[in-house]
This record gives C-alpha cells, sequence and structure tokens, in this order.
C-alpha cells in the first residue's frame, strides 16, 4: 500500500520549542521528514498537484485542503495558487519565526553517516542532512577524520551548514565540502551541487537565493592527517598552554572558550551572533582605525578587511543592555537574547535599534545574521 505522508500532517503545530530564541510561534501545517520516499509527496502537496486515494501523480487544479489531514478530502481550489508556502526547518537556530506561520514546516530528520572513500589523505564521508552537526564534529575526530574541529559546538543540523556556510575560529565549511544533495520541491528532481555551483562565500551559499532546494545529504572530503588552525582569537592563547596539541585538544579549547562566552540556547533564547560582522573597503577600515585604534580588523582580499560587530556593539556599551523582554547578551555584544516570551516583532525592532545606534555612531551598517521568516 502506498504511504500517505499526509495522514502524518499536524495542524497548527507549536514551533516554540524548535527554535533556539524560543520565539512563541506555531505553524498551520507541519511535517516530520525522515525519508527520502516521502519528498515526492511533499512536492505535489507544495505545488498544489492533485492528489486522490489512489495515488499522488495526477496534476489538476484541485488540491488538499491544509486543514484537512485525510488523503480522500479533496476539497479547495487552488487555481489561483501558484505554490504553498514551505520552509525546511533543521534544529531552528538560525531563525527568526512569526507567530504564526501560514505554511507547511517541514522538519528535517533524515539521518545516517557514510564513508564513501579514502586514501592517505582524504575521507570522504555522507552525512544526510538531518544529523546533529555537532554529533557529526566529534563523530569524525573519533574517526581521525580532520578539518571540523575549529566548527565545534555550532548548534543546529548537517544540512544546514551549507546554507549560511556556517564559519568560526578562522574556518568555514565550505573548506570541507566536497558536493550537497538537494531535492528541488518545485521540478521534482535530485540534483548534485559541486562545492563551486553552491557559490559559497561569508555566512552565504546558493542556497539562501534557492529556497526550492532541500539539502538531502553533505558529502564532506576531510583531512586524514590533521592540519590545525589555531592563530584565531583566544584560541591561539589557550592552545599556546598545550604541548603537542591534537585536533581533539582544539575541538576542548574551542568548546570550553564558546561556552564560556556564549549563552546556552536551553538556558536563555538565542541564536548565536545575530549580525554579520561588516566586511568594507580597506580604506573605509583605515579611517575607522585611526577613530578606533582597538577595532579588530581580519583581511579578507587585497580590497576587502572585516571588522568586528561585537566589538562596535561592545565599544558604545551596549552589552547587557534591555528593552522589556530582549536585550544584548551580557557577555558577548553580539548575540541578542529572547528573556522571556519575546515575538518576532519586539526582537526585530530591539534589532533596529541597535543598528541605528551603530550607524550613528560609527557611519556602519550592520546586518542581522539569522533567517527572518
Ligand atoms: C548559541 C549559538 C551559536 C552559534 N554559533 C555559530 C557560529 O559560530 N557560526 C555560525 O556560522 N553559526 C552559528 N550559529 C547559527 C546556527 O547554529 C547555524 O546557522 C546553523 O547552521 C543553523 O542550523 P539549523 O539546523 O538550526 O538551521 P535552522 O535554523 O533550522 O535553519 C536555518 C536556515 O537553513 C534552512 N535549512 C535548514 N535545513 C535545511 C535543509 N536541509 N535544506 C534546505 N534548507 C535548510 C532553513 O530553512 C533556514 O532558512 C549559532 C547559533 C547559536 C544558537
Amino acid at each position: 500500500m502506498q504511504k500517505n505522508v499526509f495522514m502524518y500532517m499536524h495542524q497548527n503545530y507549536s514551533l516554540s520549542k524548535l527554535n533556539t530564541l524560543r520565539l512563541i510561534s506555531q505553524a498551520d501545517n507541519f511535517i516530520s521528514l525522515t525519508s527520502i520516499d516521502d519528498l515526492s509527496d511533499i512536492s505535489n502537496y507544495i505545488n498544489c498537484v492533485d492528489y486522490n486515494s489512489v495515488g499522488f501523480n495526477h496534476a489538476g487544479s484541485n488540491c488538499v485542503s491544509p486543514n484537512c489531514v485525510s488523503p480522500n478530502c479533496v476539497t479547495a481550489k487552488c487555481a489561483d495558487i501558484e505554490q504553498r508556502n514551505f520552509f525546511v526547518l533543521g534544529g531552528g537556530s538560525n531563525l527568526i519565526l512569526p507567530e504564526v506561520y501560514p505554511g507547511l514546516v517541514i522538519h528535517n530528520q533524515l539521518k545516517g553517516i557514510e564513508l564513501l572513500a579514502q586514501d592517505d589523505i582524504y575521507a570522504t564521508v555522507k552525512v544526510m542532512a538531518g544529523e546533529v552537526w555537532d554529533d557529526f564534529v566529534e563523530y569524525s575526530l573519533n574517526n581521525n577524520w580532520f578539518g571540523l574541529e575549529n566548527l565545534s559546538l555550532i548548534p543546529g543540523t548537517v544540512g544546514a551548514a551549507p546554507i549560511q556556510n556556517i564559519g568560526a575560529y578562522g574556518v568555514e565549511v565550505k573548506s570541507f565540502i566536497d558536493y550537497v544533495e538537494v531535492y528541488d520541491i518545485n521540478s521534482g528532481q535530485y540534483l548534485i551541487l559541486n562545492n563551486e555551483k553552491c557559490s559559497f562565500s561569508y555566512r552565504n551559499s546558493v542556497f539562501k537565493i534557492m529556497p526550492n532546494y532541500i539539502v538531502i545529504a553533505v558529502v564532506f572530503r576531510l583531512l586524514k592527517q590533521a592540519k590545525l588552525h589555531t592563530s584565531y582569537g583566544d584560541v591561539a592563547a589557550q592552545i599556546a598552554k598545550i604541548k603537542h596539541p591534537t585536533a581533539s585538544d582544539l575541538r576542548k579549547v574551542i568548546i570550553d572558550i564558546r561556552s564560556s562566552k556564549l549563552p546556552d540556547p536551553k538556558l536563555i533564547g538565542n541564536v548565536g551572533s545575530f549580525f554579520h560582522n561588516p566586511i568594507l573597503d580597506i580604506e573605509t577600515v583605515n579611517k575607522l582605525r585611526i577613530k578606533f585604534p582597538k577595532l579588530p580588523v581580519y583581511e579578507v582580499d587585497a580590497c576587502h578587511s572585516k571588522i568586528s560587530a561585537g566589538w562596535l556593539i561592545d565599544n558604545l556599551g551596549l552589552k547587557g543592555y534591555r528593552v522589556g523582554n530582549v536585550g544584548v547578551y551580557e557577555k558577548q555584544a553580539l548575540v541578542l537574547v529572547n528573556y522571556d516570551k519575546a515575538t518576532k516583532t519586539e526582537i526585530l525592532s530591539f534589532a533596529k535599534l541597535i543598528q541605528d545606534k551603530i550607524f550613528a555612531a560609527y557611519k556602519v551598517k550592520i546586518n542581522i545574521e539569522p533567517i527572518i521568516v
């Protein structure tokens, strides 16, 4: 008998515990994606393809009512709707969710890790998108596959890692991605995007402009010999205390640093860094440096440098600054926190306040990092 994913579709489903900012939110419709076999049914639903109790592959002008879970219930005309709203939810650690999401949330729960190939230099490893990112980092080190140690303790799923090209302590995930397997919800096709086609850049990739791509799996090319990146910020000072540090030592140092600086989302709602570090042309950066000699600057290329948004905020004395339910985290100025029951509107108006203060003081625009749904 054909499996019907819509039997498992929930209505008015609470997302409040599924986003680390802990915003109060619910989805009109919600489904857990545990098997890639379900993708074509979901694609038909999103694209308003008619379905009935026999099968789902008959294109037509009718579609199932969003409020009806029965496969026999074909009630709503959707000739005027091109596509239903949807988005993929991973760990919810980089999202600003609305109080009500008018569409389908696809919660990615695809699991599995497979070693595809290895030689003396590389291990090629395929990881399904619903695996927890930090569990995979630990797993890779336990198998002597190196490279991801600087990205330890970043919350979220493997499938979301390429979306914003996660990065920390001088390393970005793009350096270890061989290719990404996606399902195009519009065409119903499986695609493979090699590293170049992903167009990775600072906290960005092609996936941000292709919401129709559901990441199914990420294939990593990891190193068989560790090559430690230890020059960034506090890491250098801590690792210098260890004789002959290993990749596992580096992971531990990074976990300790992160745990001391970043709020635990289980205790206080946050999405990590709330703003991007601005990338500016060298001339602008040099002018800023004359006025603010302590401003941390990181070279990007011959013409551009990245400056620390956290420093800009901290330098205005805004650590611990609070309005209502929302504030700047007292130990890390780049992190905004939800003290209690904040909404999307509250968090965004507080963010605007901070952006305006930064612009007034430095004439620099800081952009919001998490995805606003
Ligand atoms: C305490 C804390 C610290 C953090 N530190 C860092 C850091 O150091 N560096 C860093 O880069 N980020 C950091 N983040 C941000 C966040 O952890 C990452 O962006 C992470 O990759 C988000 O993963 P997620 O599974 O939670 O994605 P979600 O928040 O669920 O989704 C994020 C976006 O990706 C899309 N998406 C998710 N899964 C898929 C999929 N399978 N297919 C297609 N689209 C998908 C979603 O639709 C959404 O647009 C931090 C967050 C927190 C809370």
